[in-house]
């Protein structure tokens, strides 16, 4: 009997029963809570906006501390992600923060792919995680979950519209986290154009179809304030962590010569609503989110790709063992293809290689021959003429032989002759 088939009778055959008396599991919430606090928690925040836009000054504001950081150049060459991690404690629940920011975002001439680290950031979490999940021996509960839960995108008080930059970065993060858009610096902005800037961005968000993060209504103990906040929606927050005395109470405010900005005065700006709804209210919502939608997205997908289903081409279930055999047999197939292919392909080149060689060598059997025959006529060349040579040689000395002859002929009847002209000489006198 299938496993499912069994499910289906139990779940069918399920009767709700009384109890005749205190069991005792009505503590498992109890149970839960303490084993969480006693885990602690972990929550990270990725801050997206332009240099200068005031998300350290925010960070520091929200959770009411200084982290540390040093200012961010507007002379980045391209955009990057700066992450720090803390330890927090309020009461006794323990927090895990991690907060990341943008460098440099906004500052280069050509901001096609300014949006590219941030994705990449987001995937290389999700990568980590699924990484951690696959192994055999997984520490889950302490693994150190850097997955994003909340995306905070600061939009410049411009009173204007949503830059192009701010609507392609957010339409790509919008399937990979919770995207919750900010006014950053609203006190630079007037009353009423906050309302009109509000209404536009999120017009220009819907026409775009950028999914932004609504905070859910399904909770009933929640549902009125989040339907309420969503309303609220782009945030107008004001940063500082500067305390000022105002009336009788210190209060974190920005002063200028025309007055005071309070941080927390909800007339003045929404950072308390953010607050409330980012920390006090939906924190556990975000992370709930970030797992089952979006991590839920990026894991299905990697699992796809890799060659994983869940059901087969005629609609039944596949089970992991089948999925890996069937992959493992097409990457063996795949193999010995390939190794045929090389094989092929090495026959082939030996065979180029020879008939390369025996060209070769057919030439130089024909250079050689043609050498041969050279230095043969040559050879006979140098035998013609020295034969005439020695020929020459010869006649020459025959001619000089007879030529010595004829001188020694020619002087003996040289000699008689002297005598006989002497002898008539003395005869004369
Ligand atoms: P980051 O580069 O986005 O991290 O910006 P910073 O937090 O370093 O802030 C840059 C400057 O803006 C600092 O001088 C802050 O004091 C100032 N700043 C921060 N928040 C606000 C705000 O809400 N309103 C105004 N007017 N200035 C702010």
């Amino acid at each position: 009997m299938a496993a499912t088939d069994i499910a289906r009778q139990v779940g069918e055959g399920c009767r709700t029963v009384p109890l005749a008396g205190h069991v005792g599991f009505d503590s498992l919430p109890d149970q839960l809570v303490n084993k969480s606090v006693s885990q602690g928690f972990c929550f990270n925040i990725l801050c997206v906006g332009e240099t200068g836009l005031g998300k350290s000054t925010l960070m520091d504001t929200l959770f009411n501390t200084k982290f540390e950081g040093e200012p961010a150049t507007h002379t980045q060459p391209g955009v990057q992600l700066r992450s720090n991690t803390y330890d927090l404690q309020e009461s006794n629940v323990g927090l895990k923060l991690t907060i990341v920011s943008t460098v440099g975002f906004g500052d280069q001439i050509n901001k096609e792919d300014s949006y590219k680290p941030i994705v990449e950031f987001i995937d290389a979490q999700f990568e980590a995680y699924l990484q951690e999940e696959l192994k055999i021996r997984r520490v889950l509960h302490a693994y150190h979950d850097s997955r994003i839960h909340a995306c905070l995108y600061f939009i410049a008080p411009t009173g204007h519209s949503l830059k192009s930059l701010d609507l392609v970065t957010m339409k790509k993060l919008d399937s990979k986290v919770n995207i919750i858009p900010i006014i950053a610096k609203s006190d630079a902005i007037s009353k009423s154009e906050l309302t009109k800037f509000k209404i536009k961005i999120t017009s220009e968000l819907v026409s775009n179809g950028v999914q932004i993060y609504q905070f859910p209504t399904d909770d009933e103990s929640v549902a009125e304030i989040n339907g309420t906040m969503n309303a609220h929606l782009p945030f107008a927050v004001i940063g500082s962590t500067e305390e000022l005395k105002i009336g009788n109470k210190m209060m974190k405010a920005r002063q200028y010569p025309w007055g005071t900005v309070q941080v927390e005065n909800e007339a003045h700006c929404d950072f308390v609503k953010l607050r409330e709804m980012l920390i006090r209210v939906n924190m556990e919502d975000l992370r709930e989110q970030t797992h089952s939608r979006h991590y839920e997205l990026y894991r299905r997908c990697k699992l796809e790709e890799m060659g994983f289903q869940d059901t087969d081409p005629d609609s039944k279930p596949f089970s992991l063992q089948e999925t890996y055999e069937a992959k493992r047999n097409e990457f063996l197939g795949e193999l010995q293809k390939k190794e045929e292919e090389m094989r092929q392909m090495f026959v082939q080149r030996v065979k180029e290689k020879e008939a390369e060689l025996k060209e070769a060598e057919k030439e130089l059997h024909e250079k050689f021959d043609r050498l041969k025959k050279l230095h043969q006529d040559e050879k006979k060349k140098l035998e013609d003429k020295k034969k005439s040579l020695d020929d020459e040689v010869n006649a020459f000395k025959q001619r000089k032989t007879a030529a010595e002859l004829l001188q020694s002929q020619g002087s003996q009847a040289g000699g008689s002759q002297t005598l006989k002209r002497d002898k008539e000489k003395k005869n004369f006198f």
